[in-house]
């Protein structure tokens, strides 16, 4: 699609290289607020302070068409899952999420800002004469097949429209259960569990901890060992498609909530069931009751360790009984990033490995991320002390006792290794 804006830059004091002129047209099209007109072409000169900016050598970066495909493409060349483009009161901050954090990558002026939404409102597809209310969309594919669905969302600011580019990379590693990098032990279990013809496993962790990739690698584990079943998810929203798999969208704010949906789908008998996540105490007991009538029931839950899932249940007005009936196990992961191997460095002082920063990892010091997990099992003890209504405290010292391997250890373990650092794991402790 042709941008209908384009930029013609001059320069005209590139001895200085203080200031840049940008001429705004467009034929036909009535001009933005603010613009003079000049006929034949709607037509505004701007003058750009090259002082604000921090690209001082390059007036070309202010063609916005360049600079937005621009981004786009360094964005996926790093591997970024998101783009922000965030108006402050002076300015736009660019920011790329490289494995789970956010870094600035680009401060543009603040005349730039509503330039730059615009041209993302053309790509994506949006009313571009909006812009005080939030908008969703779709990029059209990135062309050589890596980014698999490019996703923007505007929302209206006090300083302006800020914009996200969500990227969807078609990663064959994510896809297989075996390659995700739980231990061999718990993939055993979760593999055995997930033959099972009734119950429910729970993911648990924060938010961007990789729950829903493994919720995906799963479905996609028992789509390939036991081709003949029946799959359907509940999915707010559905991020990636599965084959073979039938994926549900939920609109909570609509008439498809996960109770409606989740009652309907029980009556056509499917004999595994996803939903995305368990949010309200009705879908928790629908859930629970799935797994209790002879369906696999797959979710995540909004908790920071194993056991704490389940008290979770109990506090959404769960029965005990029906928890210690219905869960068969609860995950619990994290995702760490890998310290890069071009520079990281041992610290000679305490003998441990730290982040530098180099050109190969984007100046974060990490590239890529590892998988950490823990895995609660419903075993006879745990079911007794879920009976008796013990609480958080008590079910740690029971599961210490027991030899259960927190995450955090698991955590330790890398840190000694030198695969991540320990500020990072603090990170996702937190
Ligand atoms: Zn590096």
């Amino acid at each position: 699609m042709e941008a209908p804006w384009a930029i013609n830059n001059h320069n005209t004091h590139r001895a200085k290289l203080r200031f840049v002129r940008v001429r705004w047209w467009r034929d036909g099209a009535p001009p933005p607020k603010g613009y003079a007109t000049r006929s034949p072409y709607t037509c505004k000169e701007l003058t750009l302070d090259m002082e604000t900016s921090k690209d001082k050598k390059d007036s070309d970066a202010f063609d916005v068409v360049r600079l937005v495909d621009d981004l786009l493409a360094r964005a996926t060349d790093c591997g970024a899952s998101d783009i922000h483009f965030e108006p402050t009161a002076d300015e736009m901050q660019i920011r790329f999420r490289l494995d789970g954090v956010l870094n600035t990558v680009e401060t543009l002026p603040s005349l730039l800002r509503e330039n730059v939404v615009s041209r993302l409102k053309v790509l994506g597809g949006l009313l571009t004469y909006r812009n005080d209310i939030p908008q969703e969309g779709r990029l059209a594919s990135n062309g050589d097949g890596t980014v698999v669905d490019r996703r923007l969302a505007v929302f209206p600011t006090i300083h302006g429209q800020r914009a996200v580019v969500r990227l969807f990379y078609d990663d064959p590693a994510l896809a297989d259960l075996n390659e995700l990098g739980f231990r061999d032990k718990v993939l055993a279990n979760l593999k055995q569990l997930i033959e099972s013809n009734g119950g429910v496993i729970l993911l648990t962790g924060p938010a961007g901890s990789g729950k829903s990739t493994t919720l995906a690698a799963i479905l996609r584990h028992i789509t390939r060992v036991t081709p003949g079943k029946s799959i359907v998810t509940l999915e707010d929203p559905v991020e990636r498609h599965i084959r073979g798999v039938t994926q549900v969208q939920i609109t909570p704010q609509g008439t498809m909530t996960f109770p409606t949906a989740l009652r309907s789908l029980l009556r056509q008998d499917p004999e595994v069931l996803m939903i995305g996540e368990i949010r309200d105490a009705e879908t928790a007991r629908i859930a629970v009751e799935a797994g209790l009538t002879g369906h696999l029931l797959l979710s995540t839950l909004h908790s920071g360790t194993p056991s704490g899932a389940l008290l979770r249940l109990l506090e959404m007005g769960v029965e005990p009984y029906q928890v210690t009936s219905s869960v068969l196990a609860v995950v619990n992961q994290r995702l760490l990033r890998k310290l890069c191997e071009h520079c990281r460095r041992k610290d000679s002082a305490t003998g441990q490995w730290q982040a530098a920063g180099c050109e190969k990892c984007f100046g974060t010091g990490y590239h890529g991320r590892a998988l950490v997990a823990e895995m609660l099992l419903m075993q006879p003890s745990l079911r007794e002390a879920i009976l008796a209504k013990s609480d958080a405290n008590t079910l740690k010292r029971m599961l210490e006792e027991q030899g259960h391997t927190p995450i955090a250890v698991e955590g330790c373990r890398l840190v000694e290794q030198g695969i991540t650092t320990q500020a990072e794991l603090d990170r996702v402790s937190a």
